[in-house]
């Protein structure tokens, strides 16, 4: 659905697990034209937005000046009124302790059109990812959402304690951390059980989410004691100590675990999704950056005679890609490799090839130019024109062997891996890290240089295959563990079999 013009949204974006935010939610901030958010929004949630959409900060922290409520809702009507689409996106959901009822109320005081729509919030979400079942058929047949922290211009308190401690049920307390011992109490003095389980979750379902357990009469003090700070949830009641049975996060195999990934950013993506849904925390530290050299008339003149080679061999997903780019640039399209053998160094590099249509001739067992000349062995190649597609720096195992064996070898350099620095931040965190992954020498040799000193060296060394391996020994650090198959799925299955 697209933001309409003229109607502000007020969207929850959920707990703080970028994959909890609803389809809609994603779908009116790549539409609208400007978005006021919150301070706990998930991280990329803002991602999508448009180039031109207007992205407006007006989040409340703790003891810092923030954008009043009503100022908030005065541009809200104004953003509206001048015609635009208005996402107003908050945290978990707007209704729930999001102050959602009051923008709708202003709202429509001032005749602008408005929608809602729920987020997940953090009483279910972070409750779940902790293995706390908010309601069980043996434990609690009804669940409160109380907040933990009133209004503190209201005068009486409007939170029933007596009433509270008769519920039958879950009490799961927002915004909780700050009065706990006082509202502990009073739970106690109103006649609930000291002895009932209890659990405080801190950030729940984002990485380094954390849950105390304890009773309503000692949580206070275990949240003192493990210092659990905002935003936090705390939750009273038998579900609590379901936990020890259901507990799930924790026992993912990469809990806990920092892992860098050293990858170029356009393709450290998918390694980084799979480290994250086997629970690491990963920090993405690109050293490297692919650079096209698809412009360059020789690319253009290599690609437009492509139909004549026999053979063609490329080394990379990458070279794989930029090969039919370059290609298209010569306006040719598959059919040009009619008569053409391709051989893909590795399964990456054979399905770069299949995305295009083309299914590898060719793909050894071992994913290193060796290998690849192993693969070729029963090949005729004496008089042959081989093309080698391929990275500038790559090593020259593969057209050397070729030529040997009577080829007739040109070779292209398709593309560049030059450095990239990494961000301040990037390098902060992964001054903690568990594993550092390296896919290729380059990033070795770019990492090592972008951080210097500040090469994190109690981290476990993780190598895809034994070239790697070679450039992170020249530089007097260790291989802890090295992948048997060097592609990216054999780097996970290694850093996998020595994490658990
Ligand atoms: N509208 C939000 C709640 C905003 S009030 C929602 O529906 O979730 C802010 C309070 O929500 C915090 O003080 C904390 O108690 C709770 N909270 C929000 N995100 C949380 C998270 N990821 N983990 C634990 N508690 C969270």
């Amino acid at each position: 659905m697209s933001a309409r013009p003229g109607v502000v949204y007020l969207v929850g974006a959920g707990p703080g697990d970028p994959g909890l935010m609803t389809a809609l939610s994603l779908e009116l901030i790549a539409t609208a034209d400007a978005i006021f958010y919150d301070r706990l929004i998930p991280p990329g949630a803002l991602d999508g937005a448009r180039e031109e959409a207007e992205l407006v900060y007006v989040g409340k922290q703790p003891g810092v000046p923030s954008v009043p409520q009503e100022e908030i809702g005065e541009r809200l009507i104004e953003a509206a009124r001048a015609g635009r689409s208005v996402v107003r996106l908050k945290g978990g959901d707007p209704f729930v302790f999001g102050r959602g009822g009051e923008e709708g109320e202003a709202l429509r005081e001032a005749g602008v059109e408005f929608e809602v729509v729920p987020g997940v919030t953090a009483g279910v979400a972070a409750t779940a990812y902790a293995g706390i079942p908010v309601t069980h058929r043996d434990d609690a047949s009804a669940v409160a959402f109380v907040t933990g922290h009133e209004d503190p211009l209201k005068e009486e308190s409007a939170i029933d304690w007596p009433a509270l401690a008769r519920f039958p049920g879950t009490l799961v307390f927002y915004m909780g951390v700050k009065r706990l011992a006082q509202n502990a109490e009073s739970l106690i003095a109103a006649g609930r059980d000291p002895d009932e389980p209890a659990a405080a979750i801190e950030r729940g379902t984002w990485p380094g989410q954390r849950t105390v357990a304890a009773t309503l009469g000692t949580i206070a003090a275990a949240v003192e004691r493990e210092a659990v700070k905002a935003p936090a949830l705390i939750v009273v009641g038998g579900v609590a100590r379901r936990r020890e049975q259901l507990a799930w996060l924790e026992r993912r195999p990469l809990h806990g675990r920092r892992v860098v990934v050293t990858r170029a950013r356009a393709q450290a993506s998918g390694f980084a999704a799979t480290l994250r849904a086997l629970g690491a925390e990963v920090v993405e530290l690109p050293a490297i950056r692919i650079e096209p050299r698809i412009d360059s008339e020789e690319v253009k003149r290599l690609a437009g005679g492509v139909g004549a080679y026999d053979l063609i061999c490329l080394t990379s997903p990458n070279g794989g890609r930029l090969l039919f780019e370059a290609m298209e640039a010569a306006r040719l399209d598959t059919r040009a490799l009619a008569g053409v053998t391709v051989a893909a160094i590795g399964p990456g590099t054979a399905r770069a090839l299949a995305e295009r249509g083309v299914l590898a001739d060719v793909v050894p067992e071992r994913f290193v130019a060796e290998g690849l000349i192993e693969a070729l062995e029963d090949e005729e190649l004496t008089g042959t024109r081989v093309l080698v597609a391929r990275a500038a720096e790559a090593r020259d195992v593969l057209p050397d062997a070729l030529r040997e064996r009577g080829a007739e070898v040109d070779v292209v350099a398709l593309y560049e891996t030059v450095r990239e620095q990494p961000g301040e931040e990037e390098i902060e965190a992964a001054q903690s890290a568990d594993y550092l992954t390296f896919t290729s020498s380059s990033t070795v040799t770019n990492l090592a240089e972008a951080l210097g000193d500040r090469f994190p060296t109690d981290a476990r060394i993780v190598s895809i295959g034994p070239i790697t391996s070679e450039t992170i020994r020249a530089r007097g650090l260790e291989v802890d563990v090295e992948a048997e198959s060097h592609d990216i799925d054999g780097l996970l299955k290694a850093l996998l079999a020595d994490a658990t």
